[in-house]
């Protein structure tokens, strides 16, 4: 009875003839597909060159302009602030918005190798040099005369900022980056005084008023305590072109 059913080798190498029969089949198919298939496709003659995006084209983004970008006043005026050894760096660009201007805008962190100015503060270069001049000259001697101390940083209250002056519709100086609050000021013996002291009466009241005079004429405006009720904390020192300094 066995015999009437194929051993199980004998069903194994059934199947396994098929297989080649198949290949076969598939193979020979292929071969006579492939020309016709081959023509159906429109390959092109030569492949595309791959197109850079348009971003990867543009020229790479800095802050720092060539320096040939910059008007050559604006060169000369860095130079002499790298001279005096002011620490400033490109700040960023200011929206010209509302009339508010300033193209050329920096960044100074410090007024020289050893006065900070706290926190950064962005101006245009003339100011700039005109606020290094006077820190270190002028003021820096005012701070040996009264506290026997080096100045060693300057805390601002305001560089740029696009707005009117108060209460008005003219645009502040602050708008062109040519105005420079200060509200307070330190020294090496680790005195730090406040404008607001101004009316106290000792030592730091006297220097304050010796620096709010000695600030008239390197600074075309000079506004402070007793100017009006804007100007009670800091004092405003400001590059406005004037026939004579405005100190008030
Ligand atoms: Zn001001």
């Amino acid at each position: 009875m066995t015999d009437l059913l194929p051993s199980v080798p004998e069903r194994q190498i059934r199947a396994a003839g098929a297989r080649p029969r198949l290949l076969l089949f598939v193979c020979t198919f292929f071969l006579a597909t492939a020309p016709a298939l081959a023509g159906s496709i429109q390959l092109p003659e030569r492949a595309p060159i791959p197109q850079p995006r348009p971003e990867a084209s543009a020229e790479p983004s800095t802050t720092e302009p060539r320096p040939d970008a910059l008007p050559s006043s604006e060169r000369a005026c860095r130079e002499q602030l790298r001279k005096l050894d002011v620490v400033f760096r490109e700040a960023d660009d200011v929206a010209a918005e509302e009339g508010c201007s300033l193209p050329h805008p920096i960044e100074i962190t410090q007024l020289s190798e050893r006065i900070r100015l706290e926190p950064p503060a962005t101006l245009e270069c003339e100011t700039a040099l005109a606020a290094a001049r006077f820190f270190q000259s002028a003021a820096s001697d005012l701070a040996r005369k009264h506290f026997k101390a080096d100045l060693v940083a300057v805390r601002q209250a305001s560089g740029y900022v696009c707005r009117p002056i108060n209460g008005g519709k003219n645009l502040s100086e602050h708008a062109f980056g040519k105005a420079l609050d200060i509200a307070g000021l330190a020294f090496s013996d680790e005195t730090e005084i406040e404008v607001t002291q101004y009316g106290d009466g000792g030592e730091p009241a006297g220097f304050l008023k010796e620096l709010r005079a000695a600030a008239c004429g390197p600074f075309s405006t000079v506004l402070g305590p007793g100017t009006n009720a804007d100007h009670e904390d800091h004092f405003h020192l400001d590059m406005k072109e004037r026939r004579a300094p405005y100190c008030r």
